[in-house]
């Protein structure tokens, strides 16, 4: 192999060629039409509306609701403040329950919203939150759970329905990862008291920074809608505690032309999917997630498990030399919510609590997908690792 004697030189005398001359990091943007994204830009500097509920924005929420079937779509400056608009709408106090395999964003949201996120272990499978172990952990002071759709594959959302139901707790899901992805064959999006999507720039769809809101509960999503305006109702009339939670109308531009190249955006992130699901899955040690085809889904992320007692190299040793290959992989979400602070503090029993979660965030190697990359690159990506694996006693 061409590079074999390249890495040995890497790693020995931290030197060499690199495989790829211009790195390939995880989470490049995914952009739709340019001349009609120039269009807008223009159309918006004309217009001289950059912000506050302008057309754009307007545009955008319509499309969302149409695509998704919802009746509400609040958007936002980001997914983390969605997250916060919808604990501060639903009144949370005390305690919530989430998983601690997620974005930190999650927990912070809660932290910030002056809540105790409660973590609670994942499915190995699913790398979802686990709905057999919440139950244990709802005390009088829970009032709600947020299930993370994690990797755009869906909670089991009926199972969360059935315990926030039975508990009188609410239920929020964060969607970041899910847009476009469906559940039973229905769009996430509609589930629980309200979802929150990402349109950050690594996220599936992206409006630079950006997120969004959706719920069919008309009434929460109005409150929303005045809290994320300072809690205007109307000219100089504030009604309620608000923040500064608006998409502008460039994010909004963007999201447009975004929407029109979803099924571009997915057939090449559904055949990098397959590409590597067929080269990857060949090498033993190593298996890429499955995702479920009779479900939509946005195959955004290629998320791979490394199983160290086969190929006797660890997930860190192979992420470390794929980064002086210039291949930028990436542990997500490591070490976990609850080895952050200030989690880590507040809960120090949580490493020995949360057993599958530990192992998980030893094993998961996120691998570079989207636009950018060619079906070459991922060969070349996956005879490597098939490398590394293979000379992972002598590396
Ligand atoms: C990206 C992400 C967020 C935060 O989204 P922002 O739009 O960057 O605030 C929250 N949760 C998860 C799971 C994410 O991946």
């Amino acid at each position: 192999m061409k590079f074999e004697k390249q890495i040995i030189s890497d790693l020995a005398i931290n030197g060499g060629n690199p495989l790829f001359k211009q790195s390939i990091p995880v989470g490049r943007p995914n952009i739709g039409n340019r001349k009609q994204l120039n269009k807008y830009f223009n159309e918006i500097l004309d217009n001289k509306w950059l912000t506050n509920n302008g057309p754009f924005v307007q545009k955008f929420e319509r499309s969302i609701e149409n695509y998704l079937g919802v009746k509400n779509c609040i958007s936002t400056c980001n997914a983390t403040i969605g997250l916060e608009l919808v604990i501060k709408a639903l009144n949370l106090t005390g305690e919530i329950i989430m998983p601690s395999f997620t974005f930190v964003a999650t927990a912070h949201a809660a932290q910030w919203q002056g809540l105790t996120p409660i973590f609670c272990d994942i499915d190995p499978v699913t790398h979802n939150i686990d709905p057999n172990k919440i139950e244990d952990l709802i005390t009088s002071n829970t009032s709600g759970i947020i299930g993370v759709h994690l990797w755009g594959r869906p909670c089991d959302v009926e199972l969360l329905c059935n315990i926030a139901y039975k508990h009188n707790l609410k239920l929020i899901f964060d969607a970041a990862h899910a847009f476009g992805c469906s559940y039973h064959g229905e769009m996430i999006g509609s589930f629980g008291d309200a979802e929150v999507f990402s349109f950050h720039a690594t996220k599936f769809l992206n409006t630079f920074e950006g997120g969004a809101i959706v719920t069919n509960n008309d009434q929460l999503a109005y409150k929303i809608r005045l809290m994320k305006n300072f809690g205007f109702s109307g000219n100089d009339n504030v009604v309620s505690v608000g923040i500064n939670g608006k998409m502008n109308e460039l994010s909004a531009a963007m999201g447009l032309v975004g929407i029109d190249s979803i099924d571009h955006f997915i057939d090449i992130n559904f055949k990098n999917y397959q590409e590597y699901r067929t080269r990857l899955n060949n090498i033993s040690g190593i298996t890429v997630i499955d995702y479920n085809f009779n479900e939509r889904c946005n195959y955004q992320y290629i998320v791979s498990e490394i199983d160290k007692n086969i190929t006797h190299i660890s997930r860190d040793k192979i992420l470390d030399i794929l980064q002086k290959e210039n291949i930028l992989a990436r542990r997500y979400f490591y070490p976990g919510c609850h080895n952050m602070e200030p989690y880590k503090t507040l809960n120090s029993n949580d490493q020995v609590r949360l057993v599958e979660t530990e192992k998980l965030i030893k094993k998961v190697l996120i691998i570079p997908t989207g636009m950018s990359v060619t079906e070459n690159d991922i060969k070349k990506i996956c005879n490597l690792i098939k490398f590394i694996i293979k000379n992972g006693e002598l590396l």
